[in-house]
């Protein structure tokens, strides 16, 4: 790495590991660490940990102390990013009400004997940032993106800016309504598509499915269904042709497809990114994404092959954090 080049870092944060990553003005990733997220009841031992990690990182890239611009931290939950505090973290509830940028700052502070900037953000509003500066969005500058996982993350760009409203909550399109009398939701709504096409909707169609006696390899879990399959499983089974792992992403694709009709009328994109585990399923998941979208939005005649899996993968979350930091350098 060329001396004195300055840098931001960039944090992932997850509930069983967190990824920390150099990252180079222009969103370079120049060095990429993994670490166990440390488990803790009552103290916030997951950020003291981020802070250690963080000069850790910087050291082994030998990046000192009067380079760093400053540390973006990607959270999953809902934060408030002027205040600096987690609002919730799942299955990390000792962050909840924290001051983040507080603790990591403070601990950093000490650490590089400097004041360090820090800055948090929800995690799908930094998969959005980074395909928006770095990934498939980074010719455009309005853009809808989806996270597909355990939950459906969602994020907004309009002109050139990830929005997220007053109340944190513009871009949630995983809390769209697709089914108004439709399974619970982990908000307590029924019938978002998060409640669908998360990881246990995903996989509660496919059991439904399977239970109906209706052949698969699938079958072949042994009726542990809830713990040995996931949206990967299935979309894999699918792309092998498997009948019950197909119509699972059909259903799936189509309410996707459901939700982003709505995102197109509201936000009138440039493109639409999706991203997470199963963006990569291919034509199994992108085929009836389109078609849907092709039937259901004819006002916006928009055009479905601007519908694109993720360029920055399982890197978006690291570069997205870093780009907190950089978008503040660039405005
Ligand atoms: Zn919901």
């Amino acid at each position: 790495m060329a001396r004195k080049q300055m840098v931001a870092v960039g944090v992932d944060l997850g509930g069983t590991t967190f990824g920390v990553a150099i990252v180079g003005p222009n969103g370079e990733l120049l060095a990429q660490q993994s670490y166990d997220t440390p488990r803790a009841s009552g103290e916030p031992q997951a950020l003291y940990a981020i802070a250690a990690a963080v000069g850790g990182t910087m050291e082994q890239a030998v990046v000192t102390p009067d380079q760093l611009l400053g540390v973006g931290v990607g959270i999953p939950g809902p934060v408030d990013p002027d205040a600096g505090t987690i609002r919730q973290a799942p299955n990390m509830h000792e962050l909840d009400g924290v001051n983040a940028v507080e603790v990591i700052g403070q601990e950093l502070s000490a650490a590089l004997d400097r004041p360090v900037t820090v800055r948090i953000a929800n995690d799908a509003y930094c998969h959005t940032l980074a395909e928006l500066r770095y990934g498939a969005g980074r010719d455009v500058e309005n853009l809808v993106m989806l996270t597909l996982g355990t939950g459906v993350g969602g994020g907004v760009a309009l002109a050139n800016k990830v929005r997220r409203g007053p109340r944190q909550i513009l871009g949630e399109v995983g809390h769209i309504i697709v089914e108004p009398d439709g399974p619970v939701c982990g908000c307590g709504n029924h019938g978002c598509l998060e409640a669908i096409v998360g990881r246990d909707g995903m996989v509660e169609q496919a059991v439904r499915l399977l239970e109906h006696g209706v052949p698969s390899v699938l079958s072949e879990r042994g009726g542990r269904y809830h713990e040995l399959l996931t949206p990967r499983v299935i979309a894999e089974a699918a792309a092998g042709g498997d009948g019950v792992a197909l119509e699972v992403m059909n259903t799936s694709g189509h309410y996707i497809g459901v939700a982003l009709c709505s995102c197109i009328v509201l936000t009138d994109p440039d493109l639409i990114v999706l991203g997470g585990g199963i963006a990569n399923a291919g034509d199994v998941l992108f085929e009836p994404i389109r078609r849907t979208v092709h039937h259901r939005s004819m006002i916006s005649g928009f055009d479905t092959s601007r519908i694109v899996p993720s360029e920055l993968g399982g890197d978006a979350g690291v570069l997205g954090a870093a780009a907190l930091i950089l978008d503040e350098i660039a405005d």
